[in-house]
Formats: C-alpha cells, structure tokens, sequence
C-alpha cells in the first residue's frame, strides 16, 4: 500500500467559525462555511470543495485525451452541482456533472469525450469502494518511539503513527525491511539516501535528527 499523496493535505482550525486553514504540498486556502451555517464565506465549503474535485479531474482528464488525440478543442467547460434524494431509510446523493464545449466540435468527439469524462480518477473514487478510516491519536501514542542510529543521524520511529503504507520498505529495502530485526538498517544507504526517504514518510511515523543537535523530532499532530 502506498499513500498517493507524498504530503498529506493537512488541516487546522481555532475557534474562529469555521475557518480551515489546508495547507497543501504547494501553498494554502481557507475552508470555510457560508453565512447561512454560521461561518464567513471566506473560503469554499467541504461540500464546493468536492464538487470542485470532480470538476477539476474531469477537465484535466478531458484535456489529456485531446492532446494525446491531436483534436483541437480550445475550451472545456464543467459545471458540478449536488442533490440528495431520501425515501425512507435511504439516502441517494446525486452528482450532476455538465459539460460544454464552448465551440463547435462533431457529435462523434463529443460522445467520445463523455465516456471518457465518466472515468475520471475522482469519479472513480467516488463511484467505487471508498473507506474513510479515521485515527484519532493520544498523546502517549505519539509519544511512543523507536531509535536507529549511524554515526550521523537517528532515524526516529513512531510506530502508532505508521499507516504501513509501506513507502519506505518499496522505495529503500535495504534500510527498510519488515522480515529483518531490527526492520531498520542504518548501514542499508547513505545518510543523505536515508534522510530523502525518511521525508517521504506520508504519515510522519518516521524522522530524523542529526546526532550532533538537540533531540527535536518534530511532533504530529502539527
Ligand atoms: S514508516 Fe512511514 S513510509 Fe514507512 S511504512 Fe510507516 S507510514 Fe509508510
């Protein structure tokens, strides 16, 4: 299993009504709710957010395919909208997806284009077996860690932190090794090897020090 995302989105909010602040592997915006539920509007809600996912995979997924075709089709236009149905015991939400093609293009591309818009990634994950799991950690889980040390650096472990997404143990097995004990081998790479994959720990089960400064892994949650 590995995360597809290196950097995990990361989420903050204070008492503010209902400021997020998302921080994302390239910068950050502001969540928010709007006015009628009590927050600000100062930024798009959970639910814009989603519509915004599929909206936006499926003008990049359109995009690739033209281009891969040669075709010339200068715009792409989505909008997304949401609505839930409830009888009974069961509720259906609904995710209408419109698409436009701001200029003339044959009847054959564009039936093409909608097959291919329906198999977007986010599409998929939305339509397909989705499982949120969810993690709350204490204190003294996060506490909880293990040392590997070389002569430059320690590698710290926090195993309540690890999602075994088994990044580092595909990515450097000679240092990163589940049948061996210890299952870390500071001897399997360099340091500089050690401490690039060490980053890409999607969970932050693992960092690092440098044996020469003060103990100061950083902590999770942020
Ligand atoms: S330590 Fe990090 S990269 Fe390695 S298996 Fe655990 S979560 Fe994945």
């Amino acid at each position: 299993m590995e995360y597809k995302m290196e950097k995990p989105v990361h989420g903050v909010i204070g008492t503010e009504k209902y400021s997020c602040s998302i921080e994302w592997r390239n910068g950050n915006f502001i969540s928010d709710e709007p006015a009628k539920t009590g927050g600000n509007d100062a930024g798009p809600d959970p639910f814009t957010l989603l519509l915004s996912s599929i909206a936006s995979c499926t003008l990049i997924t359109l995009r690739m395919y033209i281009e891969r075709k040669g075709w010339d089709i200068p715009s792409i236009v989505v909008n997304t909208n949401m609505f839930k149905t409830i009888q009974g015991d069961n509720i259906s939400t609904f995710i209408d997806r419109d698409i436009y093609f701001p200029y003339p293009l044959e009847a054959e591309k564009k039936n093409r284009l909608h097959e291919i818009a329906q198999h977007c990634p986010i599409s998929k994950i939305i339509e397909g077996n989705t499982k949120v799991r969810t993690f709350v950690y204490h204190e003294e889980d996060i506490d909880k860690k293990i040392e590997y040390s070389n002569s430059d650096i320690t590698v710290v472990w926090k195993p309540e932190l690890c999602k075994h997404s088994g990044r580092c143990v595909s990515q450097l097995p000679g240092v990163f090794n589940l049948k061996t004990k210890p299952w870390i081998t500071m001897s399997g790479a360099t340091t500089e090897t050690i401490i690039d994959q060490v980053k890409k720990c999607p969970s932050g089960a693992l960092s690092f020090f440098y044996n020469k400064e003060e103990k100061n892994p950083p902590s999770r949650p942020r």
